[in-house]
């Protein structure tokens, strides 16, 4: 009897069979516009010069390989927090707000799913498109979610439709909300928008998840943080699900951490020990590593300086990047249907493509987007945008 008989096999995430297509095509001027990962312009991933810095001090300093706590390493829950809330909003929350490493901005979304199941809401309201890892991790954790949609007719975020998804919740029910840099569309609530969103979860007893997985790379790392600022500060209750894995260039070195707010000190310390017992049965400790650069960088006045500089040089290559496409399709006569690009944010920009489309460009340019169309636009060579836009101008004619 071979039990394994029975198991289809399951088709392979489509971002990392797209990497696989793009190393077999021999076109030089191939571009790959899939995977998420900041990339320089050399199409290369580098380590970040403060993560060099922490990693040298740490290979000298450290005495021990021995187990630490399964909460975080030491530093790193006020170095989040105060990155994420600010000086002043971490000091008057206090003991109100905890914060648990975890493996990754995915660790620290299944935390908050398995602590929210604990908490019994009703639904967690999930605007699309998402991030496709969102949907599986909240529903095996035995969520139910309901949808809305979040890209309005302009291909921006659509206030008025999360209003009206809003009013369909009950008290206790969830709102998962990407901080910034929306994956995939590259829309954001506009800043006037962050404070009605704020009040209207907080009158109607909500509770916000927030995954912030791109802080740094929209408008600055206090701007990114502001509607999660917003949030924390009116609603009693909320989650956010942090990530270092992108602006500290740290991507397998795993390391996340969940923000917790409570309404009282008692619930803060409650939480906490649930989300210690949760991690302790997903992986027992969280990898030391990553949050041990991540603590020193956040402590030393150099190097947090230096990581500043070097996550607003990154920003700024993108943006540079982002408006050299939004020229090159002025340029190429596209029309209104990318003007929607000019307004995008993060590390994503949005085509808005069917799969024709998609296949078209890679058949035609050696331009490799993931599905709709989304462009890590790290990814963009200056040198093929001229190109990229004539092929996009024929795609809308
Ligand atoms: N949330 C979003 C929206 C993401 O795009 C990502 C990474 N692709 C993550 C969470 C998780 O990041 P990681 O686990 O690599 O820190």
């Amino acid at each position: 009897m071979n039990p394994f008989s029975a198991l289809e096999c399951l088709p392979q995430d489509p971002i990392l069979g797209l990497g696989a297509l793009y190393q077999a095509d021999p076109r030089p001027q191939r571009m790959d516009l899939g995977i998420g990962i900041y990339k320089d312009s050399s199409g290369f991933t580098p380590i970040l010069q403060a993560v060099r810095e922490a990693e040298r001090w740490l290979l000298k300093h450290r005495t021990s390989k021995s187990y630490l706590s399964s909460d975080c390493v030491p530093g790193l829950d006020n170095g989040l927090r105060q990155l994420a809330l600010g000086d002043h909003l971490a000091a008057e929350l206090g003991n109100l707000t905890g914060v648990i490493q975890s493996p990754g901005g995915t660790g620290a979304l299944r935390l908050a799913a398995q602590l929210l199941a604990r908490l019994s809401p009703r639904k967690v309201l999930v605007g699309l498109p998402t991030w496709p890892i969102h949907v599986p991790i909240l529903e095996r954790a035995g969520l139910s979610l309901q949808f809305w949609q979040q890209q309005g007719a302009d291909q921006g975020f659509d206030l008025a439709a999360l209003l009206l998804a809003l009013d369909s919740l009950q008290p206790g029910d969830v709102v998962l909300l990407h901080a910034c840099c929306h994956n995939p569309t590259g829309a954001d609530p506009q800043a006037h928008e962050w404070p009605l969103i704020a009040r209207a979860l907080a009158e109607r007893q909500l509770i916000p998840l927030l995954d912030m997985a791109y802080q740094g790379f929209g408008d600055s790392l206090d701007k990114d943080a502001d509607g999660l600022r917003q949030l924390f500060s009116q609603c009693p209750t909320a989650l956010a699900a942090l990530s270092c894995s992108k602006n500290f260039g740290l991507y397998r070195d795993r390391i996340g951490a969940l923000l917790v707010r409570t309404p009282t000190a008692r619930d803060c310390q409650a939480a906490s020990s649930h989300l210690s017992d949760i991690g302790r049965c997903l992986w027992s400790m969280p990898p030391a590593h990553g949050g041990e650069v991540v603590s020193h960088i956040l402590a030393s006045t150099e190097l947090r300086a230096l990581w500043v500089t070097e996550v607003d040089n990154m920003r700024m290559r993108i943006s540079q990047l982002r408006s050299g496409l939004v020229a090159a399709l002025q340029e190429a006569q596209a029309g209104e249907r990318f003007h929607s690009l000019g307004r995008q944010r993060g590390m994503f920009s949005w085509l808005g493509l069917n799969p024709e489309e998609v296949l078209f460009l890679r058949q035609h340019g050696g331009i490799y987007t993931a599905g709709g169309g989304r462009i890590n636009v790290s990814g963009l060579r200056p040198s093929q945008l001229a190109n990229m836009a004539s092929l996009l101008a024929n795609v809308s004619r």
